[in-house]
């Protein structure tokens, strides 16, 4: 048998080798300290709020049973939270976990709000540990800044109810307008400047939730709500919550599937199907209102050489600071897409806009051109348009093709132009 003072330094040592290898350490300083600030400040904020409890049974029963609903749910739904996570692991999440961190918000005490919120975080770490999937110190952050969010979130519900925070009637609904707002907010911020500060994008939308996103914590809060509800009236079917919670994974994860099945990975813009599949239905709208419309060719000169150059992964960036330099001189109801390696395509509609389309392009192209990439790296476009109402035999294709004539135009002129073409 191993004696124990040897196993323990095995432990200590294996734990050491362990913690030296996560990808934490590489992170930027200030990134670094943000993140290690937040991750102490949750365990402080939470024995400090614990240091003033004051707890009834009652609240003792509504802990254990968000405990044990939070813990269930999470086993069982293990797989489909790894696929969601899966699909989405670079994006900002937001907390799907709010039904039970909201629901403890608003039935008890700060600091227990907070434990609950480590306990079930400390559950799913131990979960995803299972997996091997987890990178340690982003669950570790995400945790830390829910239970700071749960902190804020508790003390703005605490404004309106008693000190046991079992309220009714107006009250209830003060602190559930109080708490929700503050939880989300502060999560989002807490989140996204961690983010923002490891990975510096140029905008600041990339660290923030999407409509989606927002959309799905909006429902998850409602759910918090009314389950907080349920444990002050029936406790015992408060845990009856996962099953809309099921339902609303269920939803978003067929939505997600959607956005990866129409979207070109590398630029996140539609792919050349889900763009044809607009774009034909806009061209089929103007035709019926014998509307104008135009197409925009956007293809970048001498790629080639670039990848021949600086390697294919540096072209890919290239593409996708094209593709988000696209997008910035777009409107949002223009329908941008990659048709294909370095070719790009806008479909405009909408009487003034379709007029401008010539305008639009000289933007774009300036726009692309003034791009700084990494290395020094330089790139213009070359961008045929084709504009007119169409009508009878005058399709999408058949502006597709014009595009291309004035793109092909433009390429034999020099390049770095834009050629235009008008439907006959
Ligand atoms: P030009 O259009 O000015 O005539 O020259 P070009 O060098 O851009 O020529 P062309 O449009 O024919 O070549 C497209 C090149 O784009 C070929 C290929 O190396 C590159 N390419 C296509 N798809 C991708 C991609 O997904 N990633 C990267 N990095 N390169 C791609
Ligand atoms: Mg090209
Ligand atoms: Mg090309």
């Amino acid at each position: 048998m191993m004696a124990p003072g040897r196993f323990a330094g095995e432990y200590f040592a294996n734990l050491r080798l362990h913690v030296s290898r996560w990808a934490l350490w590489s992170l930027n300083k200030s990134a670094l300290a943000y993140i290690l600030t937040t991750v102490v400040a949750a365990p402080v904020v939470t024995i400090a709020l614990l240091r003033h409890l004051n707890v009834e049974p009652q609240q003792v029963l509504i802990f254990g049973i968000l405990l044990a609903a939070a813990i269930g749910y999470g086993e069982a739904f293990d797989r489909i939270e790894r696929f969601r996570r899966f699909l989405g692991d670079d994006k900002v999440q937001t907390n799907h976990l709010s039904v039970w961190t909201i629901a403890g918000v608003l039935t008890l005490p700060p600091g227990l709000a907070c434990g609950l919120v480590v306990l079930i975080y400390g559950h799913i770490m131990i979960m995803t540990r299972r997996h091997q999937s987890a990178r340690p110190h982003r669950m570790l952050f995400t945790a830390a800044a829910a239970t700071l969010a749960t902190a804020g979130a508790a003390l703005a519900a605490s404004l309106f109810t008693n000190q046991l925070h079992v309220a009714s009637g107006i009250n209830a609904a003060l602190a559930s307008f109080a708490a929700v707002p503050t939880f989300v907010v502060l999560d989002v911020l807490l989140v996204g400047g961690g983010v923002y500060l490891a990975t510096r994008p140029s905008t600041l939308r990339a660290v923030l939730p999407d409509r989606n996103a927002l959309w799905f914590e909006l429902a998850t809060d409602i759910l918090g709500v009314v389950t907080g509800q349920l444990l002050l009236t029936m406790p015992w079917l408060a845990p009856a919550s996962a099953g809309g919670l099921v339902a609303l994974h269920r939803a978003s994860l067929v939505q997600q599937l959607q956005v990866a099945a129409t979207t070109d990975p590398k630029t996140t813009l539609l792919n050349a199907a889900a763009w044809r599949d607009r774009a034909l239905k806009a061209v089929a709208r103007a035709a019926r209102e014998t509307q104008r419309v135009a197409v925009v060719v956007i293809d970048l000169d001498f790629f080639k050489l670039i990848n021949d150059k600086h390697g294919h992964l540096m072209g890919d960036r290239v593409l996708a600071d094209v593709g988000r330099a696209i997008r910035n001189e777009t409107r949002a109801r223009d329908i941008v897409g990659r048709f294909g390696g370095e070719e790009f395509v806008v479909l405009i509609d909408g009487r003034a806009a379709a007029a401008h389309a010539i305008d639009i392009a000289t933007r774009i192209r300036e726009r692309i051109a003034a791009l700084s990439h990494p290395h020094g790296i330089r790139v213009t476009a070359t961008i045929g348009v084709s504009h007119g109402v169409p009508a009878g035999a005058h399709t999408l294709d058949t502006l597709l093709a014009q595009a291309d004539i004035a793109l092909y135009e433009g390429k034999a002129a020099g390049r770095d132009r834009v050629r235009a073409l008008t439907l006959a």
